[in-house]
């Protein structure tokens, strides 16, 4: 038996048509390309936090339900108290739970452009997957086609990214509420950039029984512990935590972020530099020739080049010691994109430096 043979008697045919998630490189450059918070904690911070991973007690399992955890992030994050939460090792994690729980014949909607894993983890799990482009212009649902498509493929999931990756914007919220009425599936509110807006769905919560909010520590400056969640009606979150696996939380990851949200004057400061870095990127990225910036609401900017230039324009940045990302080999309405991630203000000038000497 080849070596290829094998792999096509024991991968199924979906898996094998995917390439895998890749993350560049970034050692030695100016990191821009993955929406991270760029500050870590004041020294005397980790050492209290260093007391408290001394203290976690590695030789058992965690708790399986990280049932203070959870009391905690709903608190920070004013949850409902009807409303129940699941966590995942991560948002990515939580999508992968959510479309692993669906029929096998199962439709899944979202808009394109949008986070990429909503279409690589349903491509993975050979579930339907269903685009609904923006508009082109201003990257807005385009409603009509939205509720057209919802209604003759009633999908069994959409997920809406709100604050949307890789574009920025806030889609209408009305508008979201007619997909949520019209949907006789689950609505997702991805809310991965909440920490960069005042807009969410979670008072909608007890509204409506098909709405689900999914939320991440990633953003607000804990990517390396990888903790998401999604809140909901409860009785979907007890079926969805039957394909949870046990222990998905490690037990660093629960203290840590316990103690990490004790501490949330330290995050506003933080967010509120990105925010007001955020608009001055934006004032300078509109008056650069043939640079469009797109309004946004998360901790990036996506922005449009000159025609078949953003390639080139990547690669300047990357000579300069500045990684961002660049979208358009995603081609559609991506084609011209790259999206650069809010940073320090000394990180920002040196990325806005570069990029003009670049166009
Ligand atoms: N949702 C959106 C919209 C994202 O952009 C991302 C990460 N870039 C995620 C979810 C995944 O976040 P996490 O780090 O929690 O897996």
């Amino acid at each position: 038996m080849t070596e290829q043979d094998l792999i096509s008697t024991v991968i199924r045919p979906e898996i094998r048509a995917l390439s895998a998630y890749k993350v560049a490189d970034a050692t030695g450059y100016i990191k821009l390309d993955a929406m991270e918070n760029p500050y870590t904690w004041p020294e005397e911070i980790k050492a209290e936090w260093l007391k408290v991973i001394h203290a976690a007690e590695i030789n058992r399992y965690p708790d399986p339900e990280a049932k203070s955890l959870c009391r905690i992030l709903k608190e920070y994050n004013q949850i409902p108290a009807e409303s129940d939460i699941l966590l995942g090792n991560g948002s990515d994690e939580i999508i992968q739970l959510l479309l692993m729980a669906l029929p096998g014949s199962a439709t899944v909607m979202a808009p394109e452009p949008s986070f990429v894993m909503y279409k690589q983890i349903a491509q993975c799990l050979g579930l339907n997957y269903q685009g609904l482009p923006l508009h082109a212009d201003t990257f807005e649902l385009d409603l009509n086609l939205t509720l057209a498509t919802i209604k003759s493929q009633q999908p069994e999931i959409i997920f809406l990214a709100y604050p949307n990756n890789p574009t920025g914007n806030l889609f209408d919220s009305s508008a979201i509420e007619q997909i949520i009425r019209q949907s006789k599936g689950l609505v997702i509110i991805d809310e991965a950039y909440a920490p960069f807006t005042n807009f969410s769905f979670i008072n909608q919560l007890t509204n409506y029984k098909n709405l689900l909010v999914m939320r991440t520590v990633s953003k607000l400056g804990l990517a390396g512990l990888r903790l998401g969640f999604i809140a909901g009606d409860s009785m979907i979150i007890n079926q969805l935590n039957k394909a949870r696996l046990p222990y998905n939380i490690n037990i660093l990851t629960q203290c840590s972020v316990k103690f990490a949200l004790t501490h949330p004057d330290m995050f506003t400061e933080q967010t509120e530099i990105l925010c007001s870095e955020r608009a001055r990127m934006f004032l300078q990225l509109s008056t650069l020739k043939d640079i469009r910036p797109c309004p946004s609401a998360a901790n990036f900017i996506l922005f449009r080049t000159a025609k078949d230039k953003a390639t080139d324009i990547f690669n300047a940045l990357k000579n300069q010691g500045i990684l961002i990302k660049n979208l358009s080999p995603q081609k559609g309405l991506l084609s011209d994109c790259l999206r650069v991630t809010i940073g320090k203000p000394e990180e920002n000038n040196a990325f806005i430096k570069a990029l003009k000497n670049a166009i």
